[in-house]
């Protein structure tokens, strides 16, 4: 897998102050996407066990609420199968801290069933989330008063409470905004 960027400090992309990887090819193409570059599988950095080790080490401080997935696209197959060890490395290092990942992918439609995304890592994947935004980017629903997503067709996914349910249950933040 490559990857573009990592942010140490980022607070638009999840809640509370974050790590965010931002992983490289994208297969859905969406009109008026942010960053056209990262379609390409082999755009940026390789991914490397430095990079684990680089992400782990940024996730230490107590400040840092927890680690953000995007992309490109975190769900494409490839990117799976590098994701999922990488994130039992996460989770058993950092219980405490949540893992948020954004797919253009539809959670009950495309990656809980068939789909051109679901694969042998995507129930392990999926159940060592906390949060998924899911839903491309509609450039004619783009809002830029929406809270952590960027058209009003993507939606914000307590993924652990949706696979408990049976049922899509959407985030709440903890503190509600404007109270
Ligand atoms: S899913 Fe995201 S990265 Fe991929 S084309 Fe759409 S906006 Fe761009």
């Amino acid at each position: 897998m490559f990857y573009g960027e990592i942010k140490k400090c980022d607070i638009a992309n999840g809640e509370g102050v974050r790590v965010s990887l931002f992983v490289s090819g994208c297969t859905h193409h969406c009109p008026g996407c942010f960053n056209e570059a990262t379609w390409d599988f082999c755009y940026g950095k390789e991914f490397t066990e430095e990079t684990e080790e680089e992400i782990l080490k940024a996730l230490e401080p107590g400040y840092i609420n927890g680690l953000s997935l995007l992309g490109g696209e975190p769900f494409e197959p490839r990117n799976q199968e590098a994701l999922v060890p990488f994130l039992r490395r996460v989770r058993e290092r950092y219980p405490e801290k949540n893992i948020w990942c954004y797919s253009g992918y539809l959670y009950d439609r495309e990656l809980l069933s068939e789909s051109r995304a679901r694969c042998e890592y995507t129930d392990e994947m999926l159940s060592m989330l906390d949060v998924l935004v899911d839903g491309r980017f509609v450039e004619s629903l783009k809002d830029i008063t929406l809270v952590f997503r960027g058209s009003s067709n993507q939606r914000i996914i307590d993924v652990k409470k949706s696979l408990d349910r049976g049922e899509i249950v959407l985030w709440e933040p903890k503190v509600k905004r404007g109270m």
